[in-house]
């Protein structure tokens, strides 16, 4: 599978999907790149199948860059054709290994100034755990990365155990609610979780992102909780280069 993956790479059989978000006006916001395999026999293998394998055999490091270079290249269409929002965002995941990487800094920021995008326009999403050793140097590290312009997301908030009381010491500006919360909206517990999430957000003047909306009814609790942005299959699926476009454009014409 490994060998697969490093010939996959070659071939160029991977590519970024971008899924839409939307604020409770409905206006797109920003959308999350995730990773993609286009395999030539097998159709489309999910990022699930093959992130931990590309980590443990040091390929994450060309992957991440070959989903950097798509969300460089959406940035650049959107801004030649002007259909870009001035606050819009694209996120990408960060896998541990490239957090941890001494060039992780660098590699970011000659991937986009090749592109001439401006850091301010990208948003890396990173898990609780990546915070959860040796707290004043990861600090630290996020801090310069932050000044560049980068923002900060925390994915699949609530799951992690992260030390609450430890996280304003990072630059962070959003939090995004895990979907198994949204999932449990309708009950009055899940529904609980769902607005301490959110208030959290709100006392620490982060964003608050809800992703996995599958339903009219999810969509409409956490817009009346004070949600800033959602994203999930009730409004659009992760879509290939080509479609996302076609998509934006769309939904911008529609408004
Ligand atoms: P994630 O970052 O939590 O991404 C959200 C996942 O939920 C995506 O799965 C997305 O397609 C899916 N999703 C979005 N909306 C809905 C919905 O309404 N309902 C349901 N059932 N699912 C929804 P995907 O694309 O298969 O990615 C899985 C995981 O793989 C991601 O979870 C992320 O941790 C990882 N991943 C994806 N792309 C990359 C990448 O470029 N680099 C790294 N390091 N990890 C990636
Ligand atoms: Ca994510
Ligand atoms: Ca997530």
């Amino acid at each position: 599978f490994e060998s697969e993956i490093s010939t996959a790479i070659e071939n160029r059989d991977f590519c970024a999907f971008f899924q839409p978000q939307l604020n409770g006006n409905g206006e797109v916001t920003g959308a999350e790149a995730l990773i993609r395999w286009i395999h030539p026999t097998k159709g489309m293998i999910p990022p699930d199948e093959f992130i931990s394998i590309a980590e443990q055999f040091g390929l994450i490091q060309s992957l991440q860059d070959i989903v950097l270079e798509d969300i460089c290249k959406l940035l650049m269409e959107l801004e030649r054709t002007s259909s870009i929002p001035a606050d819009f965002k694209l996120s990408i995941n960060i896998s541990h290994s490239q957090f941890r990487a001494s060039n992780f800094k660098q590699s970011l920021e000659s991937t986009i100034e090749q592109f001439g995008i401006a850091a301010s326009r990208v948003t890396l999403e990173i898990t609780e755990s990546m915070l959860s050793h040796d707290i004043a140097k990861t600090a630290q590290q996020m801090a310069e990365i932050s000044d560049t312009g980068f923002s900060f997301s925390i994915d699949d908030f609530g799951t992690g155990y992260s030390n609450l009381s430890n996280l304003h010491a990072f630059p962070v500006h959003e939090l995004k609610i895990d979907k198994s919360f949204v999932d449990r909206m309708l009950d009055p517990s899940g529904l609980s979780i769902v607005e301490t999430i959110i208030n959290l957000a709100k006392n620490l003047n982060m964003k608050v992102v809800a992703e996995g909306v599958e339903s009219d009814k999810q969509a409409t609790l956490l817009k009346e909780r004070g949600i800033d942005v959602l994203q999930g299959y009730h409004f659009a699926k992760p879509l290939p280069f080509d479609e996302y476009l076609k998509w934006h454009s769309a939904h911008l014409a529609q408004r």
